[in-house]
């Protein structure tokens, strides 16, 4: 039996949409049919990563609810399972499979986004704990997520990439304030978070200690391959289960539910000539089939990124290449809908043109080239990694990171 009839031959002997969503996907976990790549000590059955991918299909097909969407699943857990001390395994992976426990990336400052080993919070040790001061900005979901991904530098007296610490912040405390930021499309799905002698546990270092540099490489590679998320749909009345995870979705959507419009929806640039009687318009015809052009060309390159992990090969330059060609079509398919749709796309609210959603996606795709990774810098990554050219030229990469001139009020002590 391969690995296909075997999750199907389980889920048709388990699957019980009455059960409560945390008792089946406990029973999901103890199975190793949670995530059947991870390890098969840690919940996993030692599987290709194919797998991941081949037993989310079967249970789709089931209509049965697999483990819960976000940064938990996609960041935290790959990051946990390569660097973290067995007891952090053993404490945070069963929550985070079963949705108990959600997870934000507490990376960016206001100073350090691309240069982000430029950071300056800071975690002082204060016995069994350190103490966390700084601030952290554009956090996904920090208002309602229980840990941080959180990199702060512990040694300010070596060069920068080697001073940082990675830690797992238990957020629901009273030193860490987290502030949503209305964006420019009226949501407001990240926040800026202030950390004044917020607390972790020794035991919550990730790695060890001035080594969070190389544990954050692994987070950021699963970063690029993250983007893609495929909302699915569960019906409300068929059982607790099904229940739940409806709720969930719909929780954990409200966050993300202007992503698919920052991707640019080159999908709706037909209704959008349809609506502005511009069907028949040569000139509009010819920028849609190119657009879509573009986007099926750049759509394989993305799948290219996904056979290599399916294919266990490390994510590496494909995908940088699949974000930056996400950014081009984005683009592309922003300047479209404003072409065919002249000043009517521009109208917000659901009398504006398609109930408003142009007006969403020409306010969402400059979002595109800047989260995970900015267009230049992943046209640096392309430069060195595979044109091989020289490194970008640094002066602050060999000194003291206490030596390195920042802007005032970004200083150590
Ligand atoms: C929707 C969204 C969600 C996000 N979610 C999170 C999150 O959950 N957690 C988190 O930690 N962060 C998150 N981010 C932050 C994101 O990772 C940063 O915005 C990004 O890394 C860029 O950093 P910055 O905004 O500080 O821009 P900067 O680094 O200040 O860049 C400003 C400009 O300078 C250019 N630039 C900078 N350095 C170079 C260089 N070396 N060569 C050429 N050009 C350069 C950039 O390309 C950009 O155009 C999110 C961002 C967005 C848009």
């Amino acid at each position: 039996m391969n690995a296909r009839e075997e999750v199907r031959a389980w889920i048709a002997a388990h699957w019980d949409p009455d059960l409560p969503l945390g008792e089946w996907r406990r029973l999901l976990l103890d199975s190793g049919w949670a995530a059947p790549s991870w390890p098969e000590e840690w919940f996993g059955r030692g599987l290709p990563p194919s797998t991941d991918a081949a037993v989310a299909e079967e249970l789709a097909v089931a209509g049965a609810v697999g483990p819960p969407l976000g940064a938990g699943m996609g960041l935290a857990a790959p990051t946990l399972l390569a660097h973290a001390s067995d007891g952090l395994k053993r404490e945070l992976l069963p929550p985070t499979v079963t949705g108990e426990t959600t997870w934000c990336q507490l990376f960016s400052e206001p100073g350090s986004g691309s240069d982000l080993a430029g950071l300056t919070t800071r975690a002082d040790a204060d016995g069994d704990e350190w103490v966390v001061n700084g601030q952290k900005v554009w956090t996904t979901s920090a208002h309602h997520a229980d840990y941080g991904m959180l990199l702060a530098r512990t040694d300010w007296d070596v060069p920068k990439h080697h001073g940082i610490t990675y830690f797992v912040l238990p957020m629901k405390q009273p030193g860490v304030d987290a502030r949503p930021l209305r964006q420019m499309n009226g949501y407001a799905s990240f926040n800026e978070v202030f950390l004044t002698d917020a607390r972790v546990p020794a035991a919550n270092v990730v790695g060890t200690p001035g080594d969070g540099w190389r544990v954050a490489l692994t987070t950021l590679a699963h970063e690029r391959g993250f983007a893609t998320m495929r909302r699915r749909r569960f019906d409300p009345a068929g059982g607790w289960a099904l229940r739940e995870a409806s709720a969930e979705a719909d929780e954990y959507f409200a966050t993300y539910s202007w992503y698919p419009q920052r991707a640019g929806r080159p999908d709706l640039a037909a209704d959008v000539a349809a609506a502005t009687a511009r069907r028949d318009d040569p000139v509009a015809r010819q920028l849609i089939a190119g657009l879509v052009a573009r986007q099926r060309a750049h759509d394989w390159t993305a799948r290219r990124a996904q056979a290599a992990r399916s294919a266990d090969r490390s994510p590496g330059p494909e995908g940088s290449l699949g974000k930056l060609a996400a950014s081009d079509v984005a683009r592309d398919a922003a300047a479209t809908h404003s072409l065919l749709a002249g000043v009517a796309g521009t109208l917000t609210g659901d009398d504006g043109l398609l109930g408003g959603v142009v007006a969403e996606i020409l306010t969402s795709v400059p979002a595109q080239s800047i989260a995970g990774g900015t267009d230049e810098i992943q046209r640096n990554i392309i430069g060195e990694r595979v044109l091989g050219l020289p490194k970008e030229p640094a002066v602050d990469r060999d000194v003291p990171f206490r030596e390195v001139l920042r802007n005032p009020g970004r200083s150590p002590t």
